[in-house]
């Protein structure tokens, strides 16, 4: 096998286009797997059980936490307080066969599951260009409120902070620039092609 299973952490604050960014290596990255997480939240119209999320109730949830089973967990405020987890089974047999695994996490989430696997992770950290630019965005995407908008950009400068904790950091100014930087850092971390990614993008 040319490499071992690999955990590709992402996370950064919501409107910086980091969605976006990871269907686009998942499309450049067959390889790639997604991590199915648990969530307590409803299920959207287009959404399939199993793929985007395993959809559960609270109880089933509590009862994850109470059997050790989640590498992680998080209430996600910003989504009605719903409950968001790793499952433990799904990573570990992941990496057993030497998979690529992409989580999309929100962050503290993500810098737990770092400190869970610190030598199979690589962590990315996704941020706006600045604060105004994210408010631009998160007017133009529609789907939150003012009030939400102002909550959000409220909570920026502790996510930016927390931020650094992460391995890389991708300022998504430009969606191609941002896949670019992406995919070096999958070159050199994952497929061991170094090209000069530098620890901080
Ligand atoms: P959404 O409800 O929009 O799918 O996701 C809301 C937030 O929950 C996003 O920031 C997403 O990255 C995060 N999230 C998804 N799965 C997990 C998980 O397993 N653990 C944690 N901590 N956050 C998650």
């Amino acid at each position: 096998m040319a490499y071992q299973g690999k955990l590709i952490i992402v996370a950064g604050p919501s409107g910086t286009g980091k969605g976006t960014i990871e269907d686009a290596i998942m499309a450049k990255f067959p390889d790639i797997q997604f991590s199915v997480s648990v969530t307590t939240r409803p299920r959207r119209d287009y959404e399939i059980e199993g793929e985007h999320y395993f959809f559960i109730t609270k109880e089933a949830f509590y009862k994850l936490i109470d059997r050790d089973e989640l590498v992680e967990w998080q209430e996600v405020y910003s989504k009605n307080g719903h409950l968001y987890g790793t499952l433990k089974s799904n990573i570990d047999a992941a990496l057993e066969q030497g998979k690529l695994v992409l989580l999309d996490i929100d962050i503290k989430g993500g810098i737990n599951v770092k400190k869970a696997y610190p030598e199979q992770s690589v962590s990315i950290f996704i941020k706006p260009p600045s604060i105004e630019a994210l408010e631009q965005r998160l007017i133009h995407r529609r789907t939150d409120n003012q009030e939400q908008i102002r909550i959000r950009l409220e909570r920026m400068p502790e996510e930016m902070e927390l931020g650094q904790q992460f391995d890389y950091q991708i300022v998504n100014t430009d969606l191609n620039k941002a896949v670019n930087a992406f995919v070096e850092i999958l070159e050199k971390e994952i497929y061991n092609i170094n090209k000069g990614a530098n620890k901080w993008v």
